[in-house]
C-alpha cells in the first residue's frame, strides 16, 4: 500500500481520538472515560488463507475491531479494500459507537475489514474469503456480541455467504449474526437504499435550516457506488439539480444537470460510469465546482486544508465516512458552510441494520412504510439534537454530534461501574 495512504489511515485515528477526548472533556467526564474510548476494548487481527483459482494459495490479513459494548453488542461493517489498515479499522470502530450513540440504537461501535482488491478477484475466490473471514471471527461475533454488515466493497450475496458460514459453524440458522443480507435470507426491506434515504433525510433537514429550497439546488456528488448513485436518485426525483457525479476513474459535471437515470444504468458493479466518457474531470476538480449542496460518498480525506479554501458549496453533508479532515473542518467552520457530519449524516445504514436484526430476532417483517417511517423520525430527532447542541455548546457540528453521540456510552460504562 501507499505510504501516503497509510499515513492518512494514522492521521484519521488520531483526529478521530481528539475529538473524542475535546467532546468527552466538553461534557465534563474525566481521563478514565478518555483512557477507556480512545481505542478499541478488543481487537483481533486474524491471517486468512484462500487457495485461489490459478491453484495457489494466497494469504489475506483481516481485522474485527470492537470499540465499546457498553451499551449492548457491537455493530458495524465489514469492508474489503487494498488501502485496508488496522488504524483505519479502529477509526471506524470508534465511528460506529458514536452513530449508534447519536440514533439511540442498543449497540455500540465495531468494524471489520480484509486487505484486499475485490475488484481483480472472481467470485469463488471472493466468497473462499468471506467464509475463512468469517471462520477466523468467529469466536468474538454473534447476533448479541458483534453483528457485521456490508461496507465498501462488500454487499448482500457477501452478508449471504458469511451468514450461513456462521450458521453452520453455529450448526443452527443465525440470520441475526449479520446485516444488509438479500430479502429471501433474512434482510429488511430499505436496508440497500437506507444510507442514502439517510443521508437523504438529515440534507432536507439542513438546507431547510440554511433556507436552501431543495427544487432546483445545484448538487454535486463525490461518489456513485451504493450511497451515492442512490442518493443521487433521491435528491433528482426530489426535484434537485444533481450537476456532478464521480466515482474511481473520474468525474462528470454539467451546470445543467446529469441524466441520473441513464448513469445509474449504466454503471458496473463497483460504481464505475464515468470511464465511458472521453470529457470527464478528475475528482479533485469536481469537489471545487459551483454548486449549493456538495456530498462526498466515496472514502476518507477528500476534503483537506488544501482544498478546503476553493469549495464552492453552502452545504457540505459527509455520505462517506471520513471525507473531510480536522483542519478542513475548522476552515469551512470559519467560512460559514455547515457541515453534517459523517457520523450523522451516514448513520441510515446501520439504523435500518438495527431493523433487520430486530426483525430477524422477532421472525416478524415490517412493511417499506413502517421502515421508512421509523428512519425518518430516527434521523430527524438525531439531527435536531446535533442541531440545537452545536448552537447551546457553540461548537461546530462535528463536535456536538460527538458529544451526543458519546454520551450514552459514558454514562453507560458509568452505571456497569467500569469507570
Ligand atoms: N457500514 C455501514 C456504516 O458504516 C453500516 C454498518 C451497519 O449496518 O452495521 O455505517
Amino acid at each position: 500500500m501507499p505510504e501516503v495512504k497509510e499515513k492518512e489511515n494514522v492521521d484519521v485515528l488520531a483526529r478521530t481520538q481528539q475529538v473524542i477526548e475535546t467532546a468527552l472533556t466538553k461534557l465534563g467526564y474525566d481521563s478514565a472515560y478518555q483512557e477507556l474510548l480512545k481505542e478499541p476494548l478488543r481487537l483481533l487481527t486474524v491471517r486468512i488463507p484462500v487457495k485461489m483459482d490459478d491453484g495457489k494459495v494466497k494469504v489475506f490479513t483481516g481485522y474485527r475491531a470492537q470499540h465499546s459494548d457498553a451499551v449492548g453488542p457491537t455493530k458495524g461493517g465489514v469492508r474489503f479494500h487494498p488501502d485496508v489498515t488496522v488504524e483505519e479499522v479502529k477509526a471506524l470502530s470508534m465511528w460506529m459507537s458514536i452513530k449508534c450513540g447519536l440514533t439511540n440504537l442498543p449497540y455500540g461501535g465495531g468494524k471489520g475489514g480484509i486487505e484486499c482488491d475485490p475488484r481483480t478477484m472472481s467470485l469463488g475466490e471472493l466468497e473462499r474469503l468471506s467464509r475463512g473471514y468469517v471462520r477466523a471471527i468467529s469466536q468474538i461475533v454473534g447476533p448479541s456480541k458483534d453483528i457485521p454488515a456490508p461496507d465498501v466493497f462488500t454487499n448482500a450475496q457477501i452478508m449471504a455467504w458469511m451468514m450461513d458460514e456462521y450458521s453452520r459453524i453455529r450448526e443452527f440458522d443465525s440470520p441475526g449474526f449479520i446485516t444488509g443480507k438479500p430479502l429471501v435470507l433474512g434482510g429488511s426491506i430499505g436496508r440497500e437504499s437506507s444510507t442514502a434515504q439517510g443521508v437523504s433525510i438529515v440534507l432536507h433537514e439542513a438546507a431547510a435550516v440554511l433556507g436552501i429550497p431543495i427544487e432546483g439546488a445545484r448538487i454535486i456528488i463525490q461518489g456513485f457506488g451504493n450511497a451515492g448513485s442512490y442518493l443521487a436518485k433521491f435528491l433528482h426525483d426530489a426535484g434537485a439539480r444533481v450537476v456532478g457525479i464521480s466515482d474511481a476513474a473520474g468525474a462528470l459535471y454539467n451546470p445543467n444537470g446529469l441524466d441520473i437515470e441513464y448513469l445509474m444504468e449504466r454503471r458496473d458493479s463497483f460504481g464505475c460510469v464515468t470511464n465511458l466518457f472521453p470529457n470527464r474531470m478528475t475528482n479533485e476538480e469536481l469537489l471545487i465546482q459551483d454548486c449549493d449542496i456538495l456530498i462526498p460518498a466515496a472514502i476518507e480525506n477528500q476534503i483537506t486544508e488544501d482544498n478546503a479554501y476553493l469549495i464552492k458549496a453552502k452545504l457540505l453533508v459527509e455520505a462517506a465516512n471520513g471525507p473531510t479532515t480536522q483542519g478542513a473542518t475548522e476552515i469551512l467552520t470559519k467560512r460559514g458552510i455547515m457541515i453534517v457530519p459523517d457520523v450523522l449524516a451516514s448513520a441510515g445504514g446501520v439504523v435500518v441494520s438495527y431493523f433487520e436484526w430486530v426483525q430477524n430476532n422477532q421472525g416478524f417483517y415490517w412493511t417499506e412504510e413502517e421502515v421508512n417511517m421509523r428512519l425518518k423520525k430516527i434521523l430527524v430527532d438525531a439531527f435536531n439534537n446535533v442541531y440545537q447542541t452545536a448552537l447551546e455548546k457553540k461548537t461546530d457540528m462535528r463536535l456536538s454530534a460527538y458529544m451526543v453521540g458519546l454520551k450514552r456510552t459514558a454514562e453507560a460504562m458509568k452505571w456497569r461501574g467500569w469507570v
